[in-house]
């Protein structure tokens, strides 16, 4: 998979060399190229931003640079990525669509500053390349490179080859309507807390049912949201007794 990242902090972006994602970009699984949007700038002072049209408080990104970087990047006529544009104005992130971009050959993120980039730029694009406005939460981030980590932390794990044990995707929280149920490991004592004895009893049965019944439990106090989406069949009969 192909990740470009254009964004005024390109030094924002160098936790991508570390850990997971820093394996997957050293492997070639994932072909990482970080922009800084500042190369497509003309005048002395490298200037991005200017003053909001019909006035307001704040600057706003100038689509000149943003125009420029993507024709380099993704010449029209050529092979096209799917833009992200990270806004709190976009669609929620989610799993399912950590999903759709892991599916993608080629994803751009456009990281905005200040109050947001000119939506031109965004409508522009769209006439030649697939591009989502997405939001990773209800807050207000300074900038889009952190949701930039977010999102290509969420995708890159899914891509083949990356995680070591790949059923480790089988049953997340987000991946069955549930949240996960609470883990525990190694010693089976401490500090007066005990590794709940069913999951040292060796029997498969019963622990699988424990641990829905916990996953169940927490989602209901936690996420009832979550519960209420599932499908009726999705619950057993048990399940409704929890
Ligand atoms: N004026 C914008 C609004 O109210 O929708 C907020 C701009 S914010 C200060 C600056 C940049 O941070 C945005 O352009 C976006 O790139 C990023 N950002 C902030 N919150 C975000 C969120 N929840 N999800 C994704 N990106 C976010």
């Amino acid at each position: 998979m192909r990740l470009d990242v254009v964004t005024i902090f390109p030094d924002y972006l160098a936790p991508l060399r570390l850990s997971l994602v820093g394996k997957a970009v050293a492997a070639g699984i994932v072909d990482l190229r970080v922009h800084d949007l500042r190369e497509w700038t003309h005048d002395k002072h490298r200037t991005v931003d200017d003053t909001p049209a019909g006035g307001g408080p704040g600057m706003v990104m100038r689509p000149e640079p943003w125009g420029e970087a993507l024709d380099t990047l993704a010449p029209p006529g050529g092979p096209q990525p799917r833009l992200v544009v990270p806004t709190p104005a976009g669609v929620p992130f989610t799993q399912a669509l950590a999903d759709e971009y892991a599916a993608e050959p080629w994803l751009l993120f456009a990281c905005g500053r200040y109050e947001g980039i000119d939506q031109r730029v965004i409508d522009h694009a769209g006439q030649r390349m697939r591009v989502d406005e997405v939001s990773i939460g209800d807050y207000v981030l300074a900038g889009g490179e952190a949701a930039a980590l977010v999102i290509i932390e969420a995708v890159v794990r899914l891509l083949p080859g990356v995680l070591g044990n790949p059923e480790s995707l089988t049953e997340e929280s987000h991946t069955g309507g549930l949240l996960e149920y609470p883990v525990y490991t190694k010693p089976a004592h401490w500090r007066g807390l005990d590794v709940p004895p069913v999951l040292l009893s060796g029997h498969h049965g019963r622990i699988a049912r424990w641990r829905r019944d916990q996953a169940l439990r927490r989602t209901a106090r936690r996420r009832p949201d979550l519960l209420a989406r599932l499908p009726a069949e999705a619950l057993d009969a048990r399940d409704r007794e929890v």
